[in-house]
Formats: structure tokens, C-alpha cells, sequence
């Protein structure tokens, strides 16, 4: 193989070596390795890159896309061996387009290089995972991925007007366009986004963009339990108020968060919300102080609007960077994204904290409560067999109790393989068959990251 990838992607664009493959074995979830790649190719276009996909196409070869590997479903691992096709090298911004309130960049375009990039010329590309300073657009793509401001903006995919994509036979489609509307045929930009890889793969995104919020105001309300901050979110939401961002921490999270903020915040309530609004400066101050009353008058304990931008610059970095963070505090977190209704969110935050209580595992839920997404993390003090089976059982109870509420396995990171074994329970045999058979007409060898979405016995 070693000799053909040369001539594909030159000595410099591609390694056998056991060392490089190693990191290619998980992704963030680093003790979760899965599967030993044969080779790692890094094409410098798209050209390359579908050159490397017919050769996999012709000799059956499993071919598996990732992006940073930031991700946390286990959607960038090689399960089955193969090729990995790391985009890092596709990293051009190709436009930036004023009169059309649009972007064109390549895959593995990091997520804040764009956005540094678009807010130099006065624009907003909303989509914020916290993964933004290494998760590329490619894998932003591919998994939806969003972030604390889908609350008021929603998630990738609401900005991708268009796609270049090589299919697993090595062609190129370009699907959508660079228009606000486009009703021609069936939508497979869409159908490739969130796709994790498993149909194309996404050389370059064109992109919505909005004018840049001139101002922005941030809240913070420390609430005496989660029942009481899960209810100021629906509330919130019931009553019409949009905030730009608003996040959900525990006393747990806050223990972590104080670590780095100034002042630091009460740690006697069980949760703090995290709120920012944007607009221009008189109505985002206008939305805190509202939201500050509203907290007040349901009974949060203390309540803040932020008058320094700098000071809540230092709070939404520190959240941003909050899972490194706390990861860091124990021996495993084992962190799951389940998405149920906002109204169902008091609901939601009590079946976890029963969860927690028959179980005996440490259990903490943060999320970027605004959109209904929410992080259930059991924290690990000790690493083992029994402890770890414990925590996948009480997980998955976690999870069963999400879609009980009309929720969803996963509201941004994807199904990967770690949730592979949920999919059934929200979508049905039926929707998997229709999955199984679109998958069928872009890869009907099957080459593209398999072993992913759904469990191997569910294979047609
Ligand atoms: C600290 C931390 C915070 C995070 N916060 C968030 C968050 O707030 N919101 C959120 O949504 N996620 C979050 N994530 C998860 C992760 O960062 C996102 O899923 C991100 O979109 C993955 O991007 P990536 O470039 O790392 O993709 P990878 O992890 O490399 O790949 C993810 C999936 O996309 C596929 N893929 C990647 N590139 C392509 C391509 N070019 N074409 C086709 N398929 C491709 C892969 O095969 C895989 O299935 C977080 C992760 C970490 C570690």
C-alpha cells in the first residue's frame, strides 16, 4: 500500500509508520482506542484526496475521514482497519463574500481561524463547539456540531449552503449552492451533514454568514438547586426571551470554574446559569437586567449582570474551556450529549439525579441548557473493569430516561460507535433500513467509516 499512496500523495502526504498511527487509534476520548489503521493520508487538495478514494474504492479498502479527532463518539476511529484520510492539509479560506454574506473554505479549516477570519471583515458565523481553537469545518460539518449559542443561532447545520464532496468511488458532486434559496431536488447537503463520514467525503463548505451583534451582555445566576435553574431555562424560553448563550454549570463545575474567574462565584446553590445576550449594547444590558429579575423573582440566589466585557470574556473562555478542565480533575469522565425539550428539562435534571442516587456513581449535568442539550458526566475517581461497566449501565439508564421525555441520543456529537447501540431506541428498525439502503447507494462496497452509526449485527 505504502508504494501506491507515494505515487497518490508524494513521500510527504501519507505514513505507514506505527509511531504517527498511533494517535489515530481514538479520538478525544482517549482511553477508548478503536482499531489500528494501515495508513494515514494528509492530501494537500481535493484532487488528492479523490485520487485516494478510488485506489481504496478499487482494492475494498476501508477509508475512515477525520478532522481534528476532537470528537467524542468515537466517529473518526478506524474500526476496521484501513485508511485514514486526515484532512488538516485542506486549510484554505477560498472567499469571504461580502455581497453575499457567504464563505467558501476547505474541510480542515480550523473552526476559530474561520471565525477569526470572518469577524476581521466585520461578519458572524455563529457555530461555536467549544472544541473551536482544533475542530475543523469538515467534522463540524459531518457531526452538526453546535454549541452554547444554538440557543438563539442553531448549529452547522443551518449554515451550509453548499458542499463539495467526493464520493467513495473517487467522484466530486457539488451539492446546494452559494444561493439563500435552493429548492431543486432532493437536499443532499443536508443529507451529508451529520452524515459522520459515513457516505462522502466533505472537501469544502460553503458557508451563511451574518452581520457581527455589535454588543453583547452577560448574566450569571447562581441558583440553591438544579430543579430551580432547569425551571428558570424553560421559563425563560416559555416567556419569549432569547439569549445569545446560556449554559448551564454544577457546583462541581463551579468548584473548577472559580479556579481561573475573578471574583469567583457562591458555591453553596447546586447550578449557575451562564447568560449572554447580544444586539446592540442598550438592548443586550436591556435583555440581562430583565433576565437578572426574572432570576431574582424565581428565587435564584445571587444574580450578577457583568458590567466589564472583559471580565465576561474571562467567564465564557473558562467555559469554553471547561471540559479539558474538569476532565483533568479526575482519573475518566464518561460524558454523554442528550437533547430532551426545554420544557422537559426539570424533568430531566431529577431522573439524573435519581439515576445517580440508585447507581452510587458521581453524577454532574452542565449543558448548554438553552437548546435542551445537556451533558449527564459520571466522574471517575478510580479506573476499572467493574467501575467502568457500572458507568456505561447508568449511562445508558441516563440516556433511556432522555428519550423518554421525547429527547434524542445525541443533540451535536454524533452517534460514532459509542452510541451505536442507542440509535434503534430513537429512530426505529424502520428509519435504520432507509439509512442502511441510502448508505447502500453512495458506498455500495461499504468502505466509508464503517462499523459506525448502527451496531454490526444491524448490518443489512
Ligand atoms: C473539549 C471539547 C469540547 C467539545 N465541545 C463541543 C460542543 O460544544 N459542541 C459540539 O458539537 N461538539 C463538541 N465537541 C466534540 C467535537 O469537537 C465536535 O464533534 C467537532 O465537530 C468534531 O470536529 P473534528 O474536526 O475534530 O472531527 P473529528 O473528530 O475528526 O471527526 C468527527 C466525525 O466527522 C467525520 N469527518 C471529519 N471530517 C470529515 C470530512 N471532511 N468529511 C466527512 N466526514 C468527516 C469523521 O469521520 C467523524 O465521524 C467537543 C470536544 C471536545 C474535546
Amino acid at each position: 500500500m505504502a508504494k501506491d499512496l507515494a505515487r497518490l500523495v508524494g513521500p510527504e502526504g501519507f505514513s505507514t509508520d506505527p509511531e504517527d498511527l498511533l494517535v489515530y487509534r481514538h479520538d478525544a476520548i482517549a482511553y477508548f482506542a478503536q482499531g489500528d489503521p494501515e495508513a494515514v493520508v494528509l492530501p494537500t487538495d481535493t484532487a488528492q484526496a479523490a485520487a485516494v478514494m478510488a485506489y481504496a474504492s478499487q482494492n475494498h479498502i476501508p477509508l475512515t475521514p477525520r478532522g481534528a479527532g476532537s470528537g467524542l463518539s468515537g466517529g473518526c476511529t478506524p474500526v476496521q482497519g484501513g485508511i485514514v484520510l486526515d484532512t488538516k492539509r485542506l486549510k484554505g479560506i477560498q472567499e469571504i463574500n461580502r455581497g453575499n454574506l457567504t464563505a467558501k473554505a476547505q474541510a480542515g479549516v480550523v473552526l476559530a481561524d474561520f471565525q477569526q477570519a470572518v469577524e476581521a471583515q466585520g461578519f458572524f458565523y455563529p457555530p461555536d463547539p467549544q472544541s473551536k481553537s482544533v475542530c475543523t469545518l469538515g467534522g463540524n460539518v459531518a457531526t452538526r456540531a453546535g454549541g452554547p449559542r444554538a440557543v438563539k443561532y442553531g448549529t452547522t447545520g443551518n449554515y451550509v449552503l453548499g458542499l463539495e464532496a467526493v464520493l467513495p468511488n473517487g467522484e466530486l458532486i457539488r451539492t446546494g449552492s452559494a444561493c439563500v434559496k435552493h429548492s431543486a431536488g432532493y437536499d443532499l447537503t443536508h443529507l451529508l451533514t451529520g452524515s459522520e463520514g459515513t457516505l462522502a467525503l466533505i472537501t469544502q463548505a460553503t458557508l451563511r454568514l451574518l452581520p457581527k451583534p455589535p454588543a453583547t451582555c452577560t448574566a450569571l445566576a447562581v441558583c440553591p438547586s438544579m430543579e430551580m435553574a432547569a425551571r428558570i431555562v424553560s421559563e425563560t424560553i416559555a416567556n419569549g426571551v432569547v439569549p445569545s448563550m446560556l449554559e448551564l454549570l454544577t457546583t462541581a463545575s463551579l468548584a473548577v470554574f472559580n479556579k481561573f474567574v475573578s471574583p469567583p462565584l457562591p458555591e453553596e446553590g447546586e447550578a449557575c446559569l451562564l447568560m449572554e445576550f447580544d444586539g446592540t449594547a442598550q438592548e443586550a444590558l436591556r435583555q440581562a437586567q430583565e433576565m437578572a429579575k426574572a432570576c431574582r423573582d424565581m428565587g435564584a440566589m445571587d444574580v450578577r449582570v457583568v458590567s466589564q466585557p472583559e471580565e465576561a470574556a474571562v467567564y465564557w473562555m473558562v467555559r469554553s474551556r471547561l471540559y479539558p478542565l474538569v476532565v483533568s480533575r479526575f482519573k475518566r469522565l464518561v460524558t454523554e450529549d442528550v437533547t430532551v425539550p426545554r420544557d422537559r428539562i426539570p424533568e430531566f435534571a431529577a431522573k439524573v439525579q435519581r439515576i445517580a442516587e440508585e447507581t452510587g456513581l458521581s453524577m454532574g449535568l452542565t449543558g448548554h441548557a438553552g437548546d435542551g442539550n445537556m451533558h449527564p458526566t459520571i466522574r471517575m475517581d478510580e479506573i476499572s473493569d467493574e467501575l467502568q461497566q457500572r458507568a456505561d449501565q447508568g449511562m445508558a439508564k441516563v440516556i433511556k430516561a432522555g428519550l423518554a421525555l421525547g429527547g434524542v441520543i445525541s443533540g451535536e456529537h454524533g452517534v460514532g460507535v459509542h452510541k451505536a447501540q442507542f440509535l434503534e431506541l430513537e429512530l426505529g428498525q424502520e428509519q435504520i433500513k432507509l439509512m442502511q439502503r441510502i448508505k447502500k447507494a453512495f458506498d455500495p462496497k461499504g468502505i466509508m467509516n464503517p462499523g459506525k452509526l448502527w451496531p454490526p449485527e444491524m448490518e443489512g
